[in-house]
């Protein structure tokens, strides 16, 4: 695999994206800075920035270490409900949206947050069918939730009962967003990242799935062997044998939770 590094000169998105580099996004930070203490579920601001500066600094540090190009500013405010799109309606919608996105001269246009990675990639297939049926040309993003959410409704994630503070045995595994890095990619999407429940290493992930087309790994993965690979040095024969891809990309994790179902009701 190529060695770590980062490409050298510093070029715009849209110069990458034109020449036809892959570009990372970032991930979580209201999500993750509230699970690490500095932000407070409800409002949802971000007067960290202000309160607790090192603490905003280190995530987007970890970001950037884990492969992110770009970092985008901790800015989100309290209005999330009027932010997106409805699900009912995402169907005609992402049609339309792209067309009139793309129509007043949008360069990128995406999703972003709200729907899990499936459901994310579902949306840019709609996206990219009504650029094309309109004639229009433009780069694709995605940044869905770093959490499975097939169950949830129209609003998202937000609808799920386990929103905010119970949404732990539904993240992603690193192998889970290989995959989804990997439909990303082939469906023609060049600006990949992700958005709630996003973490470093899921970034990592992307940046991993994608080195062989980039021909560079993150610096983070000076700490990650290939598909476990790290695992052929454990003392344990058994966990040595997990040290191949099949047996992480074949893994259903279970949740540990005798009683849990592993879908839920949305309330609303
Ligand atoms: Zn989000």
């Amino acid at each position: 695999m190529a060695p770590a590094g980062r490409p050298g000169a510093k070029k715009g998105i849209l110069e990458r994206l034109e020449s036809g580099e892959v570009v990372i996004g970032d991930g979580s930070f209201l999500i993750t800075l509230e699970k690490r203490g500095y932000v407070k579920a409800g409002l949802w601001t971000p007067e960290a920035v202000i309160e607790h500066p090192d603490a905003v600094r280190q995530l987007h540090m970890e970001f950037l270490r884990a492969g992110s190009n770009v970092m985008q500013t901790f800015t989100f405010s309290a209005s999330e409900d009027n932010m997106e799109s409805k699900w009912e309606d995402v169907n005609a919608a992402a049609c339309d949206l792209a067309r009139e996105v793309a129509g007043k001269g949008a360069s990128i246009v995406g999703v972003n947050c709200r729907f899990g990675p499936d459901t994310s990639l579902k949306t840019m297939e709609l996206m990219k069918e009504g650029l094309e049926w309109a004639g229009l040309k433009a780069h694709l993003m995605v940044q869905p939730l770093g959490f499975h959410a097939p169950d949830c409704g129209k609003e998202g994630f937000v609808d799920l009962p386990e929103y905010p503070f119970g949404l732990e045995s539904r993240v992603a595994t690193r192998w889970d967003i290989q995959k989804y890095a990997r439909e990303a990619y082939n469906l023609g999407v060049r600006y990949i990242g992700g958005c709630c429940g996003f973490e470093p290493y899921h970034i990592r992930a992307i940046a991993e799935e994608l080195a062989p087309e980039r021909g560079f790994l993150p610096p983070a993965s000076e700490k990650h062997g290939s598909w476990g690979s790290g695992l052929d040095m454990h003392t344990k024969p058994w966990i040595r044998a997990r040290a191949r891809r099949e047996y992480w990309e074949n893994l259903l994790p279970a949740s540990g939770r005798p009683f849990c179902p592993s879908l839920s009701k949305p309330d609303f």
